[in-house]
């Protein structure tokens, strides 16, 4: 039997499941054709708060990757949605980047510079010390502490990598005691949000990624069906000492293919 039988909404990871930084992973496009020829909905899940979704389109439409505006659930879209949600009109103080800042002005969050109720933090590449200072004082005024996305480091080609969000945070829990509510992966908050919109069930959902600790985590979180590619950060040799268990583990997308 097919493992992916009765999936309706997939939503999938794209840096090392989708791309490579800049390559396409061999039968990726493909397998987002199988999808389509199935009626199929997907949904590119992202934890990158540090750009904002014309970025993705831009990138995925240049890869050969159909995509639309609806294709595309950020990290950061995500922190929108909870702020004019659940702290509506609250005043948020945010360390992030400028487009960051521009995607949650569209959800109409509040931000200021003076007195926020909350510090919210995200993948901040435009990083300096002049910020780290106001949050420090506003986290310790008594401000919420939100972060958008929980990963520690962002890879980048040649075995580098940079401090994402989640360093960013541990920064800022060290200096004062605060410890922030993050909204992104593994949070099992933008599943939910989908799967609402979609009306599906969990049974209905699958979450595809290459990290075990925030894809498949998240996934499992949610309680849908969760499936590891070894084509990006995960070794097969990670998951035996992994506590994050995937419901299936392939190669890559392009195995999935005669599953769905
Ligand atoms: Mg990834």
């Amino acid at each position: 039997m097919k493992k992916f039988k009765g999936i309706e909404l997939y939503l999938l990871d794209m840096d090392g499941t989708i791309y490579l930084e800049n390559e396409l992973i061999p039968g990726a496009r493909e397998f987002i054709g199988t999808l389509i020829e199935k009626k199929k909905q997907y949904v590119f899940l992202t934890n990158n708060s540090s750009v904002n979704k014309n970025n993705y389109l831009n990138k995925l439409k240049g890869l050969g990757i159909p995509c639309g505006e609806e294709n595309i659930f950020s990290s950061g879209m995500a922190t929108g949605i909870f702020l004019s949600k659940h702290r509506k009109n609250a005043r948020v103080y945010l360390v992030g980047t400028k487009a960051l800042e521009e995607e949650l002005l569209a959800y109409g969050v509040r931000l200021v510079q003076d007195d926020p109720e909350i510090v919210l933090v995200g993948f901040d590449r435009e990083l300096n010390y002049q910020k780290l200072e106001n949050a420090c004082f506003f986290l310790d005024q008594g401000a919420e502490f939100l972060a958008t996305n929980a990963d520690y480091l962002y890879p980048l080609p040649n075995g580098r990598f940079l401090p994402d969000c989640a360093s960013i945070c541990w920064m800022l829990t060290k200096a004062t005691g605060k410890e922030p509510f993050f909204i992104g992966k593994p949070n099992r908050y933008m599943i939910d949000l989908l799967r609402e919109k979609n009306g599906l069930s969990p049974r209905q959902v699958a979450i595809i990624g290459d990290r075990l600790y925030t894809d498949i985590a998240c996934g499992k979180n949610a309680g849908i069906v969760a499936a590891l590619v070894l084509s990006g950060e995960t070794k097969k040799e990670d998951l035996s000492v992994s506590p994050h268990r995937p419901d299936f583990v392939f190669s890559s997308v392009k195995q999935i293919i005669e599953e769905i």
